[in-house]
């Protein structure tokens, strides 16, 4: 059985499902840090398998010179990041989320307070490709 995740923003105008979801991890990159405000835990899924059930005419688009930050216009929760053939998506807006964190990426960026208190794969960077 597939599995299909929903998801909603923090104002509840936009909302979305993912479906299949392939990993679940953190990211420590400063991007990140400034986008959600800490290390943005996401989830990793196919673009073809994220799809908006509402609110999509609200939701703004950061481009950036990596990937593009795609937010909800009206209350700035972070959605998801444009990875092209992925989707990082925040894991906060899907409540019925029940993965185990996968990775730490971008290790060697993340904020000095920030203790990593699991047993997940860390990565200085990106994992080798
Ligand atoms: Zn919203
Ligand atoms: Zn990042």
């Amino acid at each position: 059985m597939a599995e299909t995740l929903k998801g909603a923003c923090l104002c509840g105008s936009v909302a979305y499902e993912v479906k299949d979801p392939e990993s679940m991890g953190y990211c420590h990159c400063s991007r990140c840090q400034r986008w959600t405000g800490s290390s943005l835990a996401g989830v990793v899924v196919a673009k073809e398998n994220f799809h908006f059930t509402d609110g999509e005419d609200l939701v703004e688009t950061y481009e950036s010179e990596f990937a593009p930050r795609n937010f909800c216009g009206n209350c700035g929760s972070s959605i998801y990041d444009d990875l092209g053939e992925k989707y990082f998506v925040a894991a906060g807006l899907m409540r019925d989320l029940d993965m185990t964190p996968a990775f730490h990426l971008q290790v060697a960026y993340k904020a000095p307070w920030e203790q990593i208190g699991d047993n997940a794969e860390q990565f200085a960077e990106n994992p080798p490709a």
